[in-house]
């Protein structure tokens, strides 16, 4: 499938600041820039890189759309002084700003948005849901939207695509609920994919903790409170490696996982996130620093040589992962889901994108409760492919386990 308007590669990377993570440090000889662990920020201040250059240029906030309770909280107060001159416009609900969500306009001006807008609300709902795939628990989370860019991304399916960080500052009153659910469940009683013994919260359904600690710190208290639950743990997924995280010292009750991809597919689809090679790059720092370090292969996107792009991912990490995350390390493997919406939008601004996302002889489609046509690789395609890569990881990376494919 080709799509004449697409656009090149080069001019997706200009397009989308993918300079934005570049620290100037020099490449070495793989390409990849030279570092000790977590790339460029180590030659700042690991203590403060969300006020370094490369993290300002990642979210120059220029605007914040604030909830009046909010912005008088005690983290809305604390927001708004790191961004002094940002311009404030009181809003009565997080979720109806017009002319801020939807799928409007130009992706040069979502991706402005992502970065240079800020809202701050109060999250009114406060539920945990079972999960049992991932995590046991979905926690009610602390944000919702990203400054990233993915072009599989389901985050925005609520707000639109130009959907930037919304900041819950009623961050006490999210920990004191999952103290309250936390104290409830006692004891897990059994092991489960999720874990041996510990309740798996994940605190990051609608967002990127890593890049929401940029903003607030909000998943540093989040990680804080874990520390002290020896029944349960806190999981996020991430696509950045933000070191300030290093210093949270969470000791061992949050797993961190980083989302692996072929680099090729990561260039095209990952927009605006730390490059594959860092996130594996920064694992052994992030063991270190007390946290549990696993991997989600995901998405998993079916295309011409797919398999020997996986091949090669795989024994990167089996060649540069010290012994010592092996041994803790476990993956899932998630294959993509997509969405027919999410494909129209994306045909607008990103064709090359869709050339591997949209496959209709691959795919089927399942209405989801809300209406929208989500699809999936049909079932035989998908039990191919996660046979298949099953056998990869055994052959490439046999000590990576796979908690669960989906
Ligand atoms: S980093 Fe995660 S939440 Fe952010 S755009 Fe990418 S997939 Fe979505």
């Amino acid at each position: 499938m080709k799509h004449p308007s697409a656009t090149p590669a080069a001019d997706v990377d200009a397009l989308f600041g993918l300079d934005a993570l570049d620290t100037g440090a020099p490449p070495d000889e793989c390409g990849s820039a030279g570092h000790d662990g977590v790339r460029g920020p180590a030659a700042e201040d690991r203590s403060s890189f969300r006020d370094s250059p490369t993290a300002r240029r990642l979210l120059p906030v220029r605007t914040v759309y604030a909830e009046p309770g909010s912005a008088a909280s005690a983290r809305g107060r604390e927001i708004l002084a790191r961004f002094p001159d940002a311009e404030v416009t009181e809003v009565d609900s997080h979720w109806r700003i017009p002319g801020l969500h939807g799928n409007e306009g130009n992706v040069e001006r979502w991706v402005r948005v992502k970065g240079e807008t800020l809202v701050l609300g109060e999250r009114k709902t406060l539920t945990t849901r079972p999960n049992g795939r991932s995590a046991d628990w979905i926690a009610p989370g602390a944000s919702n939207g990203c400054a990233m860019a993915c072009a599989y991304c389901y985050v925005p399916r609520r707000k639109g695509y130009a959907n930037p960080i919304t900041v819950f500052t009623n961050i006490d009153a999210i920990i004191a609920h999952l103290a309250r659910h936390i104290a409830r469940q006692g004891r897990k009683p059994e092991p489960n994919q999720c874990d041996e013994s510990a309740w798996v919260y994940d605190i990051g359904e609608n967002g990127d903790c890593s890049v929401d600690a940029l903003i607030s710190d909000n998943t540093a208290d989040l990680v804080r409170f874990f520390r002290r639950r020896p029944s349960a743990k806190a999981s996020f997924a991430t696509k950045f490696v933000n070191p300030d995280l290093l210093a949270l010292d969470p000791r061992g009750r949050t797993r961190i996982r980083f989302s692996l991809m072929p680099a090729a597919d990561s260039r095209l689809l990952d927009i605006r996130t730390s490059p594959v090679d860092d996130r594996i790059a920064a694992a052994a720092d992030f063991l270190e620093a007390g946290y549990e370090v696993h991997f989600n292969l995901s998405p998993v996107v079916l295309r011409p040589g797919w398999q020997e792009a996986w091949t090669e991912v795989l024994r990167h990490l089996d060649d540069v992962l010290p012994d010592r995350v092996k041994r803790q390390a476990a993956g899932e493997v998630i294959m993509l889901t997509h969405n027919r919406e999410l494909h129209e939008v994306n045909l607008g601004w990103h064709p090359r994108a869709e050339e591997v996302l949209w496959q209709p002889a691959l795919q089927q489609g399942k209405r989801s409760e809300n209406g929208a046509l989500n699809v999936r690789y049909t079932n035989r395609v998908k039990a191919e492919a996660v046979q298949a890569l099953r056998g990869l990881v055994a052959s490439h990376a046999p000590w990576l386990r796979i908690r669960y494919a989906f």
